[in-house]
């Protein structure tokens, strides 16, 4: 029998250390580092890159990673504690190299790139001293990637890139970007389209806009409305075949999803300890919003909200460490990223109600977890995508009846105990 939920001693250590760590030298740091992708930051090199070294030191850099890659190999169950921890924060999967959309990045990057590539990009991307941007969605929608328009033509021995993306996150702090393109518009649907890596220097890429978002007060937006015009990256930047543009996305997409309910299961948990902190802590009529049994409810639904969600992200992760194939478990990482901005949303706003005026204020994080649970509900594909793939998953196995009642029809059930057993059935419903 092996159902388990235990953390392993050794690795509670390490959680313990974290936790420590996050709180006293990572949590400060986002109290003045705008953005801790910004490679180009001074202020933010220098308080970040002495953490990441203690990271390094203590064996948890880039901990999504195999060791044959520079990581620990931990696996995604330990990867999912760690991020719970780290989700909090907005510089701690900076601090600990396991950060969006680089992670995901580094996996195309390791799966699919020439050695040359690995070199120039991998390495340094790995190491933490530069940054990257997957540029996929276009203007026109993102919903649906059979219908993107920008193209990459073969030219020689280089490839010849126009179009337009839009939302490319982290464009204007990257190195480099990862961006999907069609090569063949005849292929069928799913094998029009192939990923380049594109270096950032490259003429022709033109930043028309970043685009900010709610929630966010940085002075610039960092999600770019990107012009690609010829755009000539040499061929061997094509990362996998020709048309395999899809097969390349899924490689990143099923990874950065778990990743990011990984660390939405800590900002959840924060918004329940700071209304657990709350209840005890405020007075009203002489009695503790505690003894109030509204205020109970609001404590208890989101604590079991938590704890479903959580479970089910750590039985994902572990699918994924056990069956080491993200297609197996697509039903699974949908259901993760279908839940994950419901229990956000729901846990904050109820955060904030506890919270009275405070919790609306801007003295208090409510506000932009609440609208971070509505890019969690696109990001990475919209919430009604993903039902619909859980559905399909599930769907897959079902099997028509031949009659005209379903195999549960109960006078049917009731005739095959009577045949059974030869005993009248009860009636049973
Ligand atoms: C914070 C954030 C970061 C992002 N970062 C990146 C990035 O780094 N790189 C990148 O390439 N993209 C990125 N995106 C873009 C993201 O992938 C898209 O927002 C997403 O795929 C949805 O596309 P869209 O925004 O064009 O919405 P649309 O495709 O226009 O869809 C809008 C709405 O229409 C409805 N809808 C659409 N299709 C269906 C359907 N089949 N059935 C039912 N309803 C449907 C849904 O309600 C959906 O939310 C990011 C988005 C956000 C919010």
């Amino acid at each position: 029998m092996a159902w388990d939920f235990e953390t392993d001693p050794q690795f509670q250590e390490k959680l313990d250390w974290v936790q420590r760590f996050v709180d006293e030298e990572v949590a400060p740091v986002d109290r003045v580092v705008e953005h801790a992708w910004d490679v180009t930051d001074p202020t933010r090199n220098k308080l970040i890159r002495p953490l990441q070294d203690v990271v390094r030191g203590q064996g948890l850099w880039a901990c999504h990673l195999g060791p044959k890659l520079g990581g620990p190999g931990y696996g995604q169950v330990k990867l999912a504690l760690l991020n719970e921890i780290l989700g909090a924060t907005h510089s701690g999967p900076v601090v600990f190299g396991c950060q969006a959309p680089d992670s995901g990045n580094a996996e195309i990057l390791a799966h699919y790139g020439t050695p040359e590539l690995k070199e120039r990009y991998l390495r340094p991307l790995i190491d933490g001293d530069i940054m990257s941007c997957y540029s996929m969605t276009e203007p026109q929608g993102g919903s649906d990637p059979t219908s993107f328009v920008t193209r990459a033509v073969r030219d020689g021995d280089h490839y010849v890139i126009n179009g337009e993306k839009w939302f490319s996150s982290h464009a204007r702090f990257s190195s480099f970007l990862i961006v999907m393109a069609v090569t063949d518009p005849a292929a069928p649907r799913t094998k029009r389209a192939s990923m380049f890596v594109v270096p950032m220097d490259t003429p022709g890429i033109e930043i028309i806009r970043n685009v900010g978002v709610w929630g966010h007060n940085e002075a610039e937006g960092t999600h770019a409305y990107i012009r690609y015009t010829d755009v000539r990256v040499p061929a061997d930047h094509l990362l996998g075949e020709e048309g395999e543009g899809f097969a390349v996305a899924q490689t990143r997409l099923g990874g950065g999803r778990i990743h990011h309910a990984m660390r939405t299961v800590g900002l959840v948990r924060a918004s329940l300890d700071m209304m657990l902190e709350r209840a005890v802590s405020r007075e009203t009529r002489g009695r503790s919003l505690a003894d109030m049994q509204l205020v109970q409810d609001m404590i208890a639904e989101s604590w079991a909200e938590l704890e479903q969600f959580r479970l089910l992200v750590l039985r994902t992760a572990w699918k994924i460490d056990e069956l080491d194939d993200y297609k197996k478990v697509i039903a699974d990482i949908s259901a993760v990223k279908m839940v994950m901005p419901k229990v956000l949303n729901n846990v904050v706003s109820r955060a904030i109600q506890l919270h009275g005026s405070l919790g609306i204020s801007k003295e208090m994080p409510f506000g932009k977890w609440l609208l971070e649970s509505y890019h969690m509900g696109l990001a990475d594909g919209a919430t009604e995508l993903h039902k619909q793939q859980i559905a399909k998953q599930l769907l897959k196995n079902a099997t028509p009846v031949s009659g005209l009642f379903p195999t549960t029809h109960l006078p049917a059930l009731d005739a095959a105990a009577e045949l059974k057993y030869g005993l009248p059935a009860i009636g049973a419903q």
